[in-house]
């Protein structure tokens, strides 16, 4: 483990590394008070560093990020523990997980991060490759604004090499036949798990996206039309994905059928309570049959709703709120089995599942609120009752085993990134290959390419490929090899055989990705290069950071020591 934590006493928790030099505030402001004249009467509340120093600091805060995940890249990645105020921990090698974790304030390692979280809300996978690309590209931006390139020249060559990037992608990607999704998304998930359970996680969640096909285009749609329920009992090798809403619920009355072979359902988004008084109101008892009439009235209003129900043909209810002990009976004898207290989003399923619409009130409801399943049954999975509703809509639930909570929670994390990346791989079928071929191929054709174009932009667009080289070369590092070997002999061997020829971590050898099933997403990649190019060349854009003179602080850890 590279990283420990401290805390500042007040909020989260900061990474700090041994042995290096914490850039300190005063550090800052310094440099700001030789660079800035004293009557800049307008810009008294701020502190200000401009010109290089600015370039310099922002690229000490995007390496020092770096540095804190860089370890973690590929499926020989480290782990890391993040610990929290309060002491609870977690470990993980997620990239994004240990970048929003980390309390971090500093602006330019905040616009990095969020490169990382835009990479996970859009692709589910790339994020560490994301920041480590940015990095890259602003270190050697600022090598070639020290030998006297201006950023605005190296911006351009930036701009030029993405969209070549991006056409040479194209051009390399193939379709995704259907044994290599599961290879695709396995090779997201390297090292995020044990791999026996990764294997059969990646199974389900292609198993997940397939049913969502044809569905809607919503990018997160794969969130809440798969539920995820966590069972206790069972090994977590025993998790499986049905079809149809499976809960931790039971029927409101014992005596109303367990099963039933479809009908008609409506949902309530309220409750089948008797109707309460306002906390100010109250009733003046005069004779004992007032309060008979009230209560006769009361149940008299349940009884209406019950039959409104029946007059429907629903035979199934489920309402968000509570039923009435009173109404329970009133539903058995209409022949309508009661469900009770479901959760919005299993209200939402539901709803998805069987096209009824949720209403407010029973007495609103109409005939176009009514909606259809084709099944319900109920189970006892170690002696605790769950229900399964299904319907024509496609929704379903991934019912996680584990006797403990991090065991489940991990296979629930680890099926959100899957099916995240199955289910965009259905309407973005393209592959690359992985274990850093791509980023080596990119790198080579982007130097001849360099060739064609007019003076200093060649050599910012040089400097972007010996970026997009910095993914196979720390994937070598990490498995232990040495990066310059590693990314000689790549060269080598993709100048003879083709961008296929990439890495292998698992022999420290090269080998076509297709044969042993490394690809990645092309999306994934299209995403991680659009969003590392842009973040690095905002911060190449920036040439004057003015600080509020309220508590700046940069990153507490410092990676290299980059000299202005
Ligand atoms: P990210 O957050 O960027 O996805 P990962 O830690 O998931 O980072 O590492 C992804 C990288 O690891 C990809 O470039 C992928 O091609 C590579 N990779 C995965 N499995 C292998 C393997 N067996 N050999 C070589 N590279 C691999
Ligand atoms: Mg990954």
């Amino acid at each position: 483990m590279l990283v420990v934590y401290e805390s500042n006493g007040k909020s989260a928790s900061r990474i700090v590394r041994i042995g290096h030099e914490r850039i300190e505030n005063e550090c800052i402001r310094g440099r700001a008070c030789m660079t800035e004249s004293d009557d800049n009467v307008v810009l008294e509340d701020t502190d200000r560093i401009h010109g290089r120093t600015a370039l310099v600091n922002n690229v000490r805060a995007a390496t020092s990020l770096a540095g804190a995940i860089r370890s973690t890249l590929g499926p020989r990645g480290l782990d890391k523990m993040l610990v929290e105020d309060d002491g609870e921990a977690l470990v993980t090698n997620d990239g994004v997980t240990i970048l929003e974790k980390a309390n971090v304030e500093h602006p330019t390692a905040r616009l990095l991060i969020d490169a990382s979280s835009s990479q996970d809300r859009a692709a589910r996978d790339g994020t560490t490759s994301t920041v480590l690309l940015v990095s890259e590209m602003l270190q050697n931006a600022l090598e070639l604004v020290r030998m006297g390139v201006h950023p605005s020249i190296i911006v351009k060559g930036y701009s030029i090499a993405l969209e070549e990037s991006l056409k040479e992608v194209i051009r390399v990607s193939l379709d995704s036949k259907e044994e290599q999704k599961i290879q695709v998304v396995n090779t997201s998930l390297r090292g995020k798990g044990d791999s026996a359970l990764c294997e059969l996680i990646s199974g389900l969640a292609i198993e997940a996206a397939n049913g969502l096909v044809g569905q809607g285009e919503g990018l997160d749609l794969e969130r809440f039309r798969v539920k995820r329920l966590q069972i206790r009992q069972g090994s977590v090798m025993d998790t499986s994905l049905v079809r149809g809403l499976m809960l931790l619920k039971s029927r409101v009355d014992i005596n109303s059928p367990p099963d039933s072979k479809g009908g008609k359902v409506a949902i309530i988004d309220g409750d089948l309570e008797k109707s309460k008084l306002q906390t100010s109101a109250s009733i003046e008892v005069g004779s004992l049959g007032i309060l008979q009439d009230f209560h006769d009235r009361e149940m008299q209003a349940l009884s209406n709703k019950v039959d409104h129900l029946s007059s429907l043909g629903v035979d199934l209810l489920v309402t968000r709120g509570g039923i009435a002990d009173e109404a329970v009976s009133m539903l058995t004898d209409a022949g309508i089995t009661g469900y009770r207290r479901f959760e919005k989003s299993d209200i939402d399923l539901l709803s998805v599942i069987t096209g009824a619409n949720p209403t407010r009130s029973i007495n609103s409801l109409k005939e176009s609120d009514i909606g259809k399943y084709s099944r319900r049954s109920e189970e006892s999975i170690a002696d605790v009752k769950h229900t399964l509703l299904e319907g024509d809509g496609m929704g379903m639930t991934l019912v996680v085993r584990g006797s403990t909570p991090n065991i489940r929670e991990e296979s629930v994390r680890i099926f959100d990134d899957a099916i995240g990346v199955a289910h965009r791989m259905s309407s973005s079928p393209g592959i690359l290959p992985g274990g850093g071929a791509i980023q080596a191929h990119l790198a080579r054709h982007l130097r001849i390419f360099s060739k064609t174009q007019s003076g200093r932009e060649q050599l910012a667009i040089e400097a972007y490929a010996s970026a997009l080289e910095s993914i196979p070369r720390i994937l070598a590092e990490n498995a232990g090899r040495d990066p310059v070997d590693v990314i000689l002999s790549l060269s080598a061997d993709q100048e003879k055989s083709g961008p296929w020829i990439g890495f292998d971590i698992m022999t420290g050898g090269n080998s076509d990705m297709r044969t042993i099933g490394v690809l990645d997403p092309e999306f994934v990649t299209r995403h991680s290069l659009s969003g590392a190019t842009e973040a690095a060349i905002t911060v190449l854009r920036i040439d004057d950071v003015l600080w509020a003179r309220t508590d700046p602080s940069t990153p507490d850890w410092g990676e290299e020591e980059l000299e202005d």
